[in-house]
């Protein structure tokens, strides 16, 4: 359906953007707006709120130049704010973006790369043929060239990037790159992939929706269970790497790298089944998973205890504590399922420790209000796809996202005020965070703290799972673990769930400290928030997106980040493969 305030707005913009020289921002965009740009002018990811930053950017590459939008689709008008996806041309490629108007001006603008020019993937009319027609002596059929190709890769011949850990994040990235031709190769430690999945506990369920969790590619048949265990994303996976045809090499554990100034690529030492082999990527992205190593136990006394002490990274099986009198420290997603798994196994007892407030959404109400409009069975029917719901997702830029998330926290709230009520009553100390914005903005800025519940907030209600809340754990001796208040809980097993430490502790052990300082933080967006201090940036730190260390990517997150977000990685490695002229606009 075509749109007169859009038509008139793309035609302005188009005629501002044909020349450097005429841009006005000041007729095209709202006095307060945000350009979400992701490589399309930038060659990173930027969300710009003013002209300056604006301007300064097109100056920086001129080549994106001139962009153009050259059409639009699916116009939504309500609130005074007409919105629509748009399909983009600029120097480099073809793109997609969003545009929500506002009395005929921006007020937000996402652009999007999805295509270098010259360097399309091979998809549709372009597929290849798979095989050599006609007759040809000594053919060497696909499975051999195949094989040929990994017996290089890797020895004979240097893979341009070296994807560390193969898990959903290290596969995805793998995947796309290996559309685009770079030669790569991706090292997972485990034997096989899917392990990353296959060894976590019994218990394990995805908690997200299967519409949110999607693969690029190979979206799961429409069958596929809402939640996927843990053992079938696993075996997902496996398919997943064998099916794209990846250098996915098992049992092959990275140990260390330094980056060679002068030849501008990475000496890697990796251990492949027990063979120290050296590599030499010009790219290393590490896809390690969202976090460091396990965090400490901060408790003095441990080697008196009687019974054992773990971190929740080791726990395995309930049923394994059958009959014992077991204590969980912390109250986010990893503590619940482990109280819910040990009492639903018949352990004697199960105690949570809750130090901090954290919180908490029903899984069924989080379905409707959290994920409906945009990841749902009715959101395909109103023409929702994945590739569309994940635009119009990014299409808020971060500064906006908390007022949103907080109107629909609110609701939740209401929907679940008899839940909350009785939660509260246990002695459970529940928020939306410190600004009330709810689980992804905690996620995006901390990466830690929340639970969807699918069952242990009823047990905690019921006080089939005590509680000791606000208290710390200091120190245990032969049976007791003692707190900072004084007060003691006897024990048989102890397990702490608390977190891990960031990624720059991996960086420190696999490359260097200096390394590590240099890049600097991860996750949060500077949003002064506990735990994501300032300067606002405006896009998550150090993901997805060059790092002060050159040649040095981090990608991960959530499986709906991993998708989208691995597209804008491969694309920017691609492009500086084949030495696109843009240069990133960094933030300050
Ligand atoms: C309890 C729990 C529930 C979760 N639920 C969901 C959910 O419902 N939905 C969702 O989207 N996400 C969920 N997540 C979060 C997230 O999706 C997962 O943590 C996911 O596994 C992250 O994928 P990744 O590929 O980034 O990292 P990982 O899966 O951790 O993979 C990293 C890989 O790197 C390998 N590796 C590490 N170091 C080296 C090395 N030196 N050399 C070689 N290989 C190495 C590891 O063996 C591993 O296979 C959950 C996480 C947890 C812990």
């Amino acid at each position: 359906m075509r749109n007169k305030a859009v038509e008139q707005w793309i035609e302005q913009f188009n005629t501002s953007f044909a020349s450097a020289k005429t841009i006005d921002l000041h007729s095209l965009f709202q006095e307060k707006f945000f350009w979400r740009d992701i490589l399309c002018i930038s060659w990173n990811l930027n969300t710009f709120e003013t002209q300056q930053q604006v301007t300064a950017a097109l100056k920086q590459n001129k080549a994106t130049l001139p962009l153009k939008i050259d059409d639009y689709y699916d116009v939504k008008r309500a609130g005074g704010i007409v919105e629509c996806f748009l399909d983009l041309s600029c120097g480099i490629g073809r793109g997609k973006g969003y545009v929500r108007l506002k009395g005929g001006k921006a007020w937000t603008l996402l652009t999007t790369l999805e295509q270098l020019q010259g360097h399309e993937e091979k998809r549709g009319e372009q597929r290849i043929l798979g095989t050599r027609h006609g007759a040809h002596k000594n053919r060497r059929i696909w499975h051999e060239e195949k094989q040929a190709e990994e017996e290089a890769v890797g020895y004979s011949k240097q893979p341009y990037c070296l994807v560390v850990g193969g898990g959903q994040a290290g596969i995805m990235l793998a995947t796309r790159l290996k559309k685009l031709g770079v030669p790569t190769i991706v090292l997972e430690k485990n034997k096989r992939a899917g392990d990353s999945w296959r060894n976590r506990y019994r218990f394990l369920t995805l908690h997200d929706p299967i519409w949110y969790d999607h693969f690029p590619y190979i979206p799961f048949p429409d069958d596929w269970p809402i939640f996927t265990p843990k053992n079938k994303m696993g075996d997902w996976l496996e398919m997943y790497t064998t099916v794209m045809d990846l250098n996915y090499w098992t049992e092959s554990r990275f140990t260390k790298a330094a980056f060679d100034e002068t030849k501008q690529e990475w000496e890697v030492e990796v251990l492949r089944k027990g063979e120290k082999l050296a590599l030499r990527p010009t790219q290393l992205v590490f896809t390690t998973g969202a976090y460091g190593p396990p965090k400490g136990i901060p408790i003095k006394g441990k080697k008196k205890f009687k019974g054992r002490i773990y971190h929740s990274s080791e726990y395995q099986d309930g049923r394994d504590f059958t009959g014992k009198r077991c204590v969980v420290v912390g109250s986010a997603t990893s503590a619940h399922d482990i109280c819910q798994d040990l009492w639903e196994c018949g352990a004697k007892s199960v105690t949570m420790v809750q130090r901090s407030s954290s919180i908490i959404i029903k899984s069924e109400t989080l379905l409707e209000y959290g994920f409906g409009e945009l990841y749902s069975e009715q959101a395909l029917k109103n023409g929702i796809t994945t590739d569309k719901a994940d635009l119009l997702f990014a299409s808020t830029p971060y500064k906006l996202l908390p007022d949103q998330h907080r109107e629909v926290y609110q609701q939740m709230y209401e929907h679940d005020r008899e839940f909350y009520e009785q939660l509260g009553a246990a002695g459970f100390h529940f928020d939306f965070g410190e600004d009330g914005s709810g689980l992804l903005m905690r996620a995006l800025r901390t990466a830690s703290g929340y639970y969807i519940d699918v069952g242990a907030s009823e047990l905690i209600i019921q006080k089939k799972v005590k509680l000791k809340t606000g208290v710390t754990p200091e120190r245990c001796d032969e049976e007791f673990l003692y707190f900072d208040d004084g007060s003691k809980l006897a024990a048989d097993v102890i397990f702490f769930a608390i977190g891990y430490h960031s990624m720059d502790k991996v960086i420190e052990k696999l490359i260097s400290k200096e390394t590590a300082e240099k890049v600097g933080r991860f996750w949060g967006i500077g949003s002064g928030i506990k735990g994501d201090p300032g300067p606002w940036e405006g896009e998550l730190r150090n993901l997805w997106k060059p790092t002060k260390q050159s040649n040095l990517w981090f990608h991960g997150g959530n499986l709906h980040l991993s998708r989208f977000y691995s597209k804008y990685v491969a694309l920017q490695i691609k492009g500086r493969m084949e030495q696109v002229k843009m240069k990133p606009v960094m933030p300050k």
